[in-house]
């Protein structure tokens, strides 16, 4: 696997860190556990990282030497990718491998140019697609400009692209007025993103802050405006008279939280909580540690995912492993794992008036929360644990090393 930017090993909850990491760490872990030896190949952003360091039986991570080894925003690796590929390529050739699989567009770059000097099949996840970004954010979008065309270029020559979920195929493939990017809708697989279903449980210890209203509404996610948390802030003053009046909103993600007073994003949520009357009911943790993460959900009536697109969204399926509702945007991946009126309530995005009509009745219906909430954590072991993923990429796997030894003969 060929991860530039995203190191399973690193901290979660970042800027530049989240469901990737988690994606490539979880999916290397599963398929090694089914027989395979999967190396993780991840850029070196410090002096001191070891060459070579073991993720879990089976998985190892490779420190690629390209660029300065330090951090670097991922909108800055591009030109690091030829140095990248060029290291992969010797590497594999002292480590033979039998597929490569790139995630992101930037490691797709870099595994191009080794598979074919090397001579090896690659598949493809994107995670997040340039065009979907730009449609976005506009002038905001940080992404190199050339993003979009590479990204189509990688889709012609790559063997497969998995995309992970029906909507990645509609942007993939093209549909309903969106240009798509060209793709072969028999090369494309929909696998999912996974949760560790053993870890994000309804029953376990309960944790966040103590509780100092009736109702908590969650949200985790990296403190960046795209996720809509100022909307769930907004959302928490239009009903004063329901329960969202006595609801406390507690978020997760971004800086440590020793930064959250130097964070723009965080001091302008703030803000916003201060215009709108909330402030006193709006807790920011700052970034959680990933092993936290399932006694705070658990410690939410709803978790709620407002973002105003989204690739995928693993929040949202941890949110439901732990038997919570989700009141999430009808975007992006949320249209596959949040089932409207069964596990949760879709709501249109940028909308604070749709969250608390959806939020309201549901904080004031306890059993339709746990109704809803055993609902979610039936179809997040049904279709979303890590084994169910990998067999799901080993399917991908095995029918492009057939075609691919078949074309050789
Ligand atoms: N996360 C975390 N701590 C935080 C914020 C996020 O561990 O403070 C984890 C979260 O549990 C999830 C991942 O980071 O596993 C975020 O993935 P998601 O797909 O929801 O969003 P992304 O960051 O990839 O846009």
């Amino acid at each position: 696997m060929v991860s530039e930017h995203a190191s399973p090993l690193a901290a979660l909850g970042g800027v530049d860190a989240g469901g990737q990491n988690v994606h490539v760490a979880h999916l290397a872990t599963a398929l090694a556990a089914r027989g395979h030896e999967v190396t993780v190949y991840t850029r070196r952003d410090a002096v001191d990282l070891p060459e070579r360091v073991r993720l879990a039986d089976g998985v190892d991570v490779v420190h690629v030497d390209a660029g300065p080894p330090t951090e670097v925003p991922k909108d800055a690796l591009l030109p690091h990718m030829e140095a990248f590929g060029r290291e992969l390529a010797a590497h594999l050739l002292e480590h033979p491998a039998d597929l490569l699989h790139a995630h992101f567009w930037m490691s797709g770059v870099a595994a191009r140019q080794a598979a074919r000097s090397v001579g090896l099949p690659l598949v493809i996840t994107f995670h997040a697609l340039g065009s979907v970004k730009r449609r976005h954010q506009g002038a905001d979008d940080t992404s190199p400009p050339s993003r979009v065309a590479v990204e189509a270029g990688l889709v012609a020559d790559v063997d497969a692209v998995l995309a992970t979920c029906t909507d990645e195929v509609r942007e993939l493939v093209g549909s309903e007025g969106r240009d798509g990017l060209g793709a072969d809708g028999a090369a494309v697989h929909v696998v999912p993103c996974g949760v560790d279903v053993a870890r994000f449980t309804p029953e376990g210890p309960v944790g966040g802050p103590p509780r100092r209203m009736p109702h908590r509404v969650v949200v985790v996610g990296r403190l960046v405006e795209r996720k809509g948390v100022e909307d769930v802030v907004r959302a928490l003053a239009l009903a004063p008279g329901s329960a969202l009046g006595r609801t406390e909103l507690v978020v997760a993600g971004g800086p440590p939280a020793d930064h959250l007073a130097i964070d723009a994003e965080a001091q302008r949520l703030l803000a916003v909580a201060e215009e709108v009357g909330v402030a006193d009911r709006v807790h920011l943790l700052g970034r959680a540690d990933h092993g936290d993460l399932p006694a705070l959900l658990r410690s939410a009536d709803v978790v709620v995912a407002a973002p105003w697109y989204e690739p995928f969204g693993i929040v949202p399926l941890e949110a439901m492993a732990c038997g919570r509702p989700v009141v999430g945007s009808a975007v992006g991946g949320l249209l596959d794992t949040v089932e409207d009126g069964v596990t949760g309530v879709l709501v249109p995005p940028r909308d604070p008036v749709a969250l608390a009509a959806a939020l309201a009745p549901l904080l004031d219906d306890p059993a339709r929360r746990q109704a809803w909430g055993r609902a979610a954590r039936e179809r997040a072991v049904a279709h979303y644990g890590w084994p169910e993923v990998a067999a799901r990429t080993e399917d991908v796997y095995a029918g492009v090393l057939a075609r691919t030894r078949l074309e050789a003969l």
